[in-house]
């Protein structure tokens, strides 16, 4: 695989679900050195591809740069961008798309990002900026030969009711893009009810499930908060019934992610992409489950 393979070309071809890692760009020297060691430690299970996140409002670009780049030149794998357009101008947006271009990068999850504050703080375009994440599709899309994801939400999104959701998709479809991640759920059904609306409303494209374990009983408000996730009164009560040992609730975490990604398998999901965290155990341990019982040839056995 390369930094060029498709994304898009990559889903359409697949001959069995995908597995991706999502990472943040470090903020510091440690922060560095510990993203090297979980991609060391995540690239022998072989991943179809690895994306970083992009600061709200154009904060991290270079982190992000830096961060994809690093990946680029240290690895096999092929590698996706996030793209946000909160707080910067079309201008500045075009910079930083020809930036990926130019670094090899043809993969952008395009996403609007969010005010300081979160999702449900009234979204303000930024002055010589653009509306919305399909514009920015549409951007991307005219800059070069890129492929094009863009976010979906099993949970509804904060500002948005489901039906307009999966219109919204809908159009980030026709703007160019040819798939879409998920935000983080743990309701099996909710997603599959997403995928149904948005095939109702003529959207084909692939979405792929977010699978964010919760490794801490701590997470579980933050979870909820961050990204307007429903926390199933069983995963709390689960989580918070082992809450005095960490290493319980940790265990609890990956047996109640890797049950829902078991069914999501089941249930024929395109695959699965995992929020990392910048830490390798809890994915390495989720896939070593998965793929025991789902497709025992695929890969070798995730590292110890
Ligand atoms: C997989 C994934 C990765 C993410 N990565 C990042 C990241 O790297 N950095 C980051 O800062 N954030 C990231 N986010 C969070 C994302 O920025 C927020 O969830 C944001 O609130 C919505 O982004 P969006 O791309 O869905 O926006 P949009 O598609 O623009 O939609 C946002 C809202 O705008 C309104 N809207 C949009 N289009 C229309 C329309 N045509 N008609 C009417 N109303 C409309 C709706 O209320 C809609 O809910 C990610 C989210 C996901 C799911």
């Amino acid at each position: 695989m390369s930094s060029r393979e498709s994304i898009g070309g990559l889903l359409a071809n697949a001959s069995a679900p995908t597995f991706s890692f999502e990472f943040f760009p470090p903020k510091d020297e440690a922060g560095q050195q510990l993203l090297t060691r979980t991609i060391a430690e995540l690239e022998p299970l072989e991943p179809d591809w690895v994306s970083v996140t992009y600061g709200a409002n154009g904060s991290s670009r270079q982190r992000t740069l830096d961060a994809v780049l690093a990946i680029i030149a240290s690895t096999e794998l092929t590698v996706m961008g996030h793209l946000t357009c909160t707080g910067q101008t079309v201008d500045e947006l075009k910079a930083v798309i020809d930036a990926y271009g130019d670094a090899g990068v043809t993969n952008i999850l395009a996403i609007r990002g969010d005010m300081p504050g979160g999702a449900s703080v009234p979204w303000e375009p930024y002055p010589g900026g653009l509306h919305s994440a399909t514009e920015l599709v549409g951007l991307v899309a005219s800059r070069g030969d890129f492929s094009i994801g863009v976010a979906a939400f099993p949970d509804g999104h904060a500002t948005s009711t489901p039906e307009l959701d999966a219109q919204i998709l809908l159009g980030k479809q026709r703007a160019g893009a040819s798939f879409a991640v998920t935000q983080l759920f743990f309701d099996l059904g909710h997603y599959f009810e997403l995928v149904g609306r948005a095939r109702s409303a003529g959207c084909s494209m692939p979405i792929m499930p977010g699978i964010m374990p919760v490794t801490s009983v701590k997470q579980l408000g933050r979870f909820a908060e961050m990204s307007g996730a429903d926390i199933p009164a069983k995963v709390a009560e689960r989580l918070l019934s082992v809450s005095d040992d960490p290493e319980q609730v940790l265990a609890a975490g990956v047996e109640i992610a890797a049950r829902l990604c078991d069914r999501l398998l089941a249930a024929h999901a395109p695959g699965l992409h995992f929020f990392t965290q910048n830490r390798s155990r809890v994915t390495r341990e989720i896939l070593a489950t998965l793929r025991a019982d789902h497709q025992p040839d695929r890969r070798s056995p995730a590292a110890e």
